[in-house]
Parts: structure tokens; C-alpha cells; sequence
């Protein structure tokens, strides 16, 4: 069996404490995958590690058949893992389409540095892709709009097109609902579910159950860096070392 992304033995010590321990996670083509875990469990270190903000002591972040580690995030994100919902944010002085336009042409000319004696506006076909990406956000009437000025969630959403716009092979979320209203959450949810009908791989580190469960093929829980369980989200609801390591404690959340 190959998998599109490859965790394996992966150790990353601070100092004195050992964030994560011999991890091993293995993600399939298409699958919605979601990493668990309470706070300070190693989530976010392990996402740093697949994405080149951080290079782990030991093991190898295999990504459709090659070692990430060493290389750079830029390197890795036009290798087609992306990652959405922290840096970079949206830029507030530009409107919604110039803002999904800027990763376009990068992925496309392999830069961000722009050209301006190159005109947007004879760019159709990436216009019309980032149409397509404001669109299946559900933004498009908005195309026009400050940025800046859009509601919390909407400008999450943006951000989540300017990842879909890149047409990532694996997509990272990291918290996608979080500091989210219901109503907004579950608009994300809703939101993730179609593109999860597209195929598109991805890995979600999130918190709250109610999306986990809704979203997820497989789950795997980190505890104290290590991976203390990976399965179904039946088999994870009914472990009994997974509900003692963190769904007894937060699923009245
Ligand atoms: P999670 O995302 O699951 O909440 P983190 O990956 O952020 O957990 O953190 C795992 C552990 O590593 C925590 O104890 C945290 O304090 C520590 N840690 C994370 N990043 C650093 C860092 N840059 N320097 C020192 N300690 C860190
Ligand atoms: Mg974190």
C-alpha cells in the first residue's frame, strides 16, 4: 500500500522535553484524516515537522514518495502540501480575488514576486480559477470586498480558498473551527464535506469532537507525543485508552 503522506519514527525534542516520540501516522489518498490529542499533546509540532517550519531530531516525513525533511516550506507547499488556517493570513488592503489571485500566480510562476508590467487583468484563466475558489467558499458575490473588512469566519473561508486555489494534493488544516461560532462552524463543516466529495486529501488537527466526527475517515489521537491510538472514529469513540487520554474530558466541551 502506498500513502500520500508518510510519518515515520518521527522524534522532536525542546530542549529537555520531548514534544513527540517515535511517531508513526500514515495517510491514504482521499482519506480526511484527523489528528486529535489534548494541549500541548504535539499536534502542532508534528504539522511544522510535514511542513518545514521544523526539523525533527529523527524519522522521515515522506510526501507522495519524497522525504520533506531538510527541505524548505516554500518547497513543500509547491510540492503540492498546503497548509490553511494560520499563517500566511489574508491581506486586509486587498480585495477578496486579488487576495486568492497572489497564491495562484505563485503556484503557477513558482514566485510571489509579482510582476507589474504583467497585468491581472489579462490573466482569465487564473481569474476565473480564483473565481472558482471564492466561489466554492461561497464568497464570490463579494469578489470585490476589502479583505479587511469581511466577518471573522468569512475571512477564514478566504483563507480556505486561497488553499484550494493551489489545488494542493494533500490539504492541512490546523484548527479549522477554531474561535468559530456554531453557526459558522457548522458552515465549515458543511463546507469541508463538498470537498471532501472532490477527493482532496486532508489532514485536520482540530479540537472540537462535533467536527471530527463529522468529517473523519480515520482518526488518530497524540497523547504526550505519542500516538496512542489510529482508527475509525467508531474505534476511537470506543477505546478505552483514547476516552481515558481525552474524550472523557472534553466531549462536554
Ligand atoms: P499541541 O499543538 O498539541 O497543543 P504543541 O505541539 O504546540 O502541542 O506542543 C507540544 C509540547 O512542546 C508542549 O509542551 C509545548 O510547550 C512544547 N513546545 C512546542 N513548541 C515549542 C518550542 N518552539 N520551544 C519549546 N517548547 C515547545
Ligand atoms: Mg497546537
Amino acid at each position: 500500500m502506498s500513502y500520500i503522506l508518510d510519518i515515520d519514527n518521527v522524534s522532536k525534542t525542546f530542549g529537555g522535553l520531548h514534544a513527540l516520540s517515535e511517531v508513526n501516522l500514515k495517510v491514504t489518498e482521499g482519506e480526511t484524516h484527523a489528528i486529535i490529542g489534548p494541549n500541548g499533546a504535539g499536534k502542532s509540532t508534528l504539522l511544522n515537522c510535514c511542513i518545514g517550519r521544523l526539523e525533527p531530531d529523527t524519522g522521515t516525513v515522506t510526501f507522495n514518495g519524497h522525504n520533506m525533511v531538510g527541505q524548505q516550506p516554500w518547497d513543500i507547499n509547491h510540492a503540492g502540501m498546503v497548509r490553511v488556517f494560520q499563517t500566511p493570513e489574508i491581506f486586509p488592503d486587498l480585495n477578496l480575488l486579488e487576495n486568492v489571485l497572489l497564491p495562484a500566480l505563485a503556484k503557477r510562476d513558482g514566485t510571489f514576486r509579482f510582476n507589474p508590467m504583467r497585468s491581472l487583468d489579462r490573466e482569465t484563466e487564473l481569474r476565473d480559477r480564483a473565481m472558482k475558489a471564492l466561489a466554492d467558499v461561497s464568497l464570490d458575490r463579494f469578489w470585490d470586498h476589502h479583505a479587511g473588512s469581511i466577518s471573522r469566519g468569512d475571512k477564514r473561508r478566504l483563507e480556505l480558498a486561497m488553499g484550494l486555489v493551489q489545488e494542493p494534493k494533500l490539504l492541512l488544516l490546523d484548527e479549522p473551527t477554531a474561535g468559530m461560532s456554531r453557526h459558522d462552524t457548522n458552515r465549515t463543516i458543511d463546507l469541508l464535506k463538498q470537498i471532501k466529495e472532490s477527493g482532496m486529501t486532508k489532514v485536520i488537527i482540530e479540537h472540537d469532537m462535533h467536527v471530527v466526527f463529522s468529517l473523519a475517515d480515520r482518526i488518530s489521537v497524540l497523547a504526550q507525543g505519542r500516538i496512542i491510538a489510529s482508527g475509525t472514529p467508531d474505534e476511537i469513540r470506543n477505546s478505552p485508552k483514547v476516552k481515558e487520554a481525552y474524550l472523557g474530558e472534553s466531549e462536554d466541551d
